[in-house]
């Protein structure tokens, strides 16, 4: 189904609606796109990207790195934990590690002992040592710029490979995480129901002059302010462009 614009569209009655949204997003999301009417039109897709970029020009993540493998390290790292939580672990283990051959040198083992308080740090120590030795053997130590290279890589799938292009290659691309998935399906900026669908229409209509910096600025919106259970719409800087019917108040 598509709307005015030719842009997919979930409507009332779906899946979504059906509350049989599954994989990385939460039950707690599901009920937003419920209510969702139609996706805002182009013309205030635009104002509300240029209303995030007036206010952040150069938006940054959160996650600690120091080169493009800290930075795949970092991401690989955080699945299911916090960014604080990673970038207590890493701040040490980048101190003796920050390079795909001092990394394998360190060996799983202590790989390990360095992440033990971040979730699935069993199977992430295993991962990272994994990738490292990938990179050695077939990228000559570096952080290959290619999808199809990132997403082969032990622990690293298609959002992770999306996240390290758009921070360490400058390409445009915008993973979709639980905050992004409920703030596009929310205001609406695309409405989707799994996380695949709503990066693919994400990066099919954020005009182009904001789509490198559109991940960060969805994904700090979701986290700050248009929050999980009560979003603070009362200090939004778009709730006038925004159609989520059950806005909050002061
Ligand atoms: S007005 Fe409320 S629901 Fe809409 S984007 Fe802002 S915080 Fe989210």
């Amino acid at each position: 189904m598509t709307d005015r614009a030719g842009r997919g569209v979930a409507r009332r009655g779906g899946a979504a609606a059906a509350g049989r949204l599954a994989g990385p997003v939460g039950p707690a999301v599901t009920a937003q796109v419920d209510t969702a009417p139609e996706a805002v039109a182009p013309d205030i897709l635009t104002e509300i990207f240029r209303r995030f970029h007036e206010a952040e020009p150069e938006p940054k993540g959160e996650l600690h790195y120091v080169n493009p493998f800290t930075l795949l390290v970092a991401v690989v790292l955080s699945a299911q934990a916090t960014d604080r939580g990673v970038n207590l672990a890493t701040g040490p283990l980048f101190a003796v590690a920050d390079t795909p051959e001092t990394m394998l040198a360190l060996g799983e083992d202590r790989v390990r002992d360095f992440v033990r308080t971040i979730g699935l740090f069993n199977t992430k120590a295993k991962n990272v040592v994994a990738l490292s030795r990938i990179l050695v053997d077939q990228h000559g130590g570096a952080v290959p710029a290619s999808l199809e290279a990132l997403q082969v890589l032990p622990g690293v799938g298609a959002k992770t490979a999306s996240v390290v292009l758009n921070i360490a290659f400058g390409v445009p691309r915008i993973a979709v995480d639980t905050h992004i998935f409920r703030v596009s399906n929310r205001i609406p900026l695309f409405i989707g129901a799994t996380t695949d669908k709503v990066q693919a229409g994400l990066e099919a209509i954020v005009p182009e002059p904001y789509r490198l910096h559109a991940h960060h600025w969805l994904i700090l919106h979701g986290r700050y302010t248009c929050k999980a259970r009560k979003p603070e719409c009362p200090r939004c800087r778009i709730a006038d462009l925004c159609r989520y019917p059950s806005k909050t108040t002061a």
